[in-house]
């Protein structure tokens, strides 16, 4: 597996290309921006490494421990975290339902202390209703984004094992020898 750094130098030099095929495809400077956007936060800090402890996690910074559970529940690599759009569906899940599970109970104090109206279904039925109506492209855009920030962190686990596979095998026959001559 290469390191953060390495991981981070493979999403650098894929930013141009993002970009100009996204903008090849749109024409538009705001969802290519969307679609740029999500590409560095997945590939930075929403990527499949956040199964272990790695640099996509400790850049969350004081909220990295909303990840523990998503670590403790899933191997490292696994299909879950690692997989071809299942990874980043799973990861959108989780942290929706972690922001769900931070928001209510933050809203129900606030609506203690301020005594306001405030109903989940009326607020869900309604950012559905908007993101459905105006912003569909915005939202794909996004999705875009994200999934290729995931796959461009496989393909860089990929070339590491393909790599220290190859390195493996030219090192193979020095090796063996020296097993021997310990015997
Ligand atoms: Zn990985």
């Amino acid at each position: 597996m290469p390191s953060g750094r390495t991981h981070d130098r493979i999403t650098l030099w894929g930013l141009p290309w993002i970009v100009a095929l996204a903008y090849l495809l749109t024409r538009q400077g705001e969802l290519t921006l969307i679609v740029a956007g999500g590409y560095l936060f997945s590939a930075l800090m929403f990527g499949p490494d956040l199964d272990i402890y790695s640099v996509q996690y400790k850049r969350w910074g004081i909220l990295r421990w909303i990840w523990l559970p998503y670590q403790r529940f899933l191997s490292h690599r696994s299909g879950f975290s690692h997989g071809l759009i299942i990874g980043t569906a799973l990861r959108v899940i989780y942290l929706s339902v972690c922001i769900l599970l931070i928001a209510i109970p933050a809203v129900a104090i606030a609506q203690l202390i301020g005594g306001f109206n405030w109903n989940w279904q009326h607020f869900a039925r309604q950012a559905i209703q908007i993101i459905a109506q105006g912003y569909q492209k915005e939202a794909i855009a996004l999705a875009i984004g994200l999934e290729l920030g995931a796959m461009s962190h496989s393909v860089g686990d990929w070339l590491g094992s393909t790599y220290k596979k190859w390195r493996k095998q030219r090192l193979r026959p020095s090796s063996q020898r020296k097993k021997s001559s310990k015997k």
